[in-house]
């Protein structure tokens, strides 16, 4: 109880402020009044205008890659990412079961059908062992790609989810997947600023998805970006995402089932204002991870830290409690002072709609279920 008591009064320090202190809110002190009434004194604020092409260079210059689509929500940029893939009606996507339910929903838009792996206990993420594990049992690998035996179903990619910014071990998983050629699809909604080994989540795999929801490290209201280095894939993720339409000055004409799927201007303006804070909140980020850990460190509780050779954006931190008992004290105790706190997601086979997903053992997803919770993480 004194642990809590000491939380308390630290974390009212960092944000200065007797209110309900929230997970992660935004901030907004830079170009973002001034860039979203531009869009308004233009009147280009639906879904073409200069800041939407500005956001997707400005995207494809951060992660370093050769192409970024701005769409209208994360889940949107990993429907059309595993689309893209080649993901199709019956396939099977390897996942995992520890994240949110975003990751799973894009899979079944495509009327594909997730298959729940073991996350590591280090990253939270997908694990390369478990990714392996799977394959060695279940999978046959032909001419046209891996199936998986017990199914018959084509395994047409592997969607790894880098938890709150921490990397998923993606060497490892690279490797995997490419021996059993499958394609991997980072789910990066939560990773906008995390590298590994010096490189961009989100630019290792084949084709990824960002989010900037309002609870993301930057937001504009809502959107996403569909990010690759296989410029025909961008380019191919651009026409999709925008009806499908052949460029004619007045006739219409479409040859593929497209979406409208654009980020409308007036939030690629705040998405464009927000990037050019990135730099600066991911700076105050680490340096209150730095402070948190110290603290937890000093109450002999264990605060989930940036892995060698990774770079975290410290998107939502967090602390692994010792049991759930623990846990349930810890977000009781808190949650009733104003300082929200919250438990990792629930595992996806305990949701109706994907309860009888094929799965693993899932030992370390079961471990993290009951001990991961999150602590405020906004910019202060
Ligand atoms: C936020 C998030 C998404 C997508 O979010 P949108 O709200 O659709 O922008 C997808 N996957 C994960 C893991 C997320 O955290």
């Amino acid at each position: 109880m004194s642990t809590i008591n000491n939380l308390v009064s630290f974390i009212r320090d960092q944000y200065k402020t007797e209110k309900f202190i929230p997970l992660h809110e935004p901030r907004f002190r830079g170009n973002e009044k001034k860039y979203v009434l531009d869009t308004i004194d233009s009147t280009f604020v639906s879904s073409v205008g200069a800041y939407v092409d500005k956001f997707e260079v400005l995207m494809q210059e951060f992660t370093n890659t050769q192409k970024a689509v701005a769409v209208v929500n994360g889940t949107a940029s990993l429907q059309v990412a595993l689309r893209l893939a080649g993901v199709k009606e019956g396939d099977e996507v390897l996942t995992q079961a520890l994240t949110f339910i975003a990751t799973a929903n894009a899979i079944m838009y495509n009327q594909a059908h997730p298959v729940f792996l073991d996350v590591d206990l280090d990253t939270m993420g997908l694990s390369p062992t478990a990714v392996s594990l799977f394959l060695e049992e279940y999978g046959d690998l032909r001419d046209d790609g891996c199936y998986n035996k017990s199914t018959g179903r084509k395994i047409s990619a592997c969607m790894p989810m880098h938890t709150f910014g921490f990397p998923v071990h993606l060497d490892e998983l690279l490797e995997v997947c490419n021996q059993w050629q499958i394609p991997v699809v980072e789910d990066a909604a939560e990773s906008l600023g995390s590298y590994y080994k010096g490189q961009h989540t989100g630019s290792l795999g084949l084709i990824s998805g960002f989010s900037f929801n309002g609870n993301k490290t930057v937001t504009c209201g809502g959107g996403g970006a569909i990010v690759t280095n296989n410029l025909e894939l961008g380019i191919h993720g651009k026409y999709l995402t925008t009806t499908a339409k052949k460029p004619h000055p007045y006739e219409f004409f479409h040859d593929e089932l497209g979406y409208n799927y654009r980020m409308p201007n007036l939030n690629a303006a705040l998405a464009c204002a927000q990037l050019e804070e990135l730099e600066g909140f991911l700076l105050d980020k680490r340096n209150l991870a730095t402070e948190y850990d110290e603290f937890f460190t000093n109450e002999g509780v264990k605060f989930r830290k940036e892995l060698p050779n990774t770079r975290t954006n410290y998107w939502l931190m967090c602390v692994e409690l010792n049991n759930k008992s623990e846990r349930d004290m810890f977000l009781k105790a808190t949650n009733e002072q104003g300082i929200m706190t919250r438990p990792i997601w629930a595992l996806m086979y305990r949701l109706p709609m994907y309860e009888s997903c094929q799965r693993d053992s899932q030992k370390n997803a079961e471990f993290l279920e009951e001990r991961i919770v999150n602590i405020p993480s906004s910019v202060r």
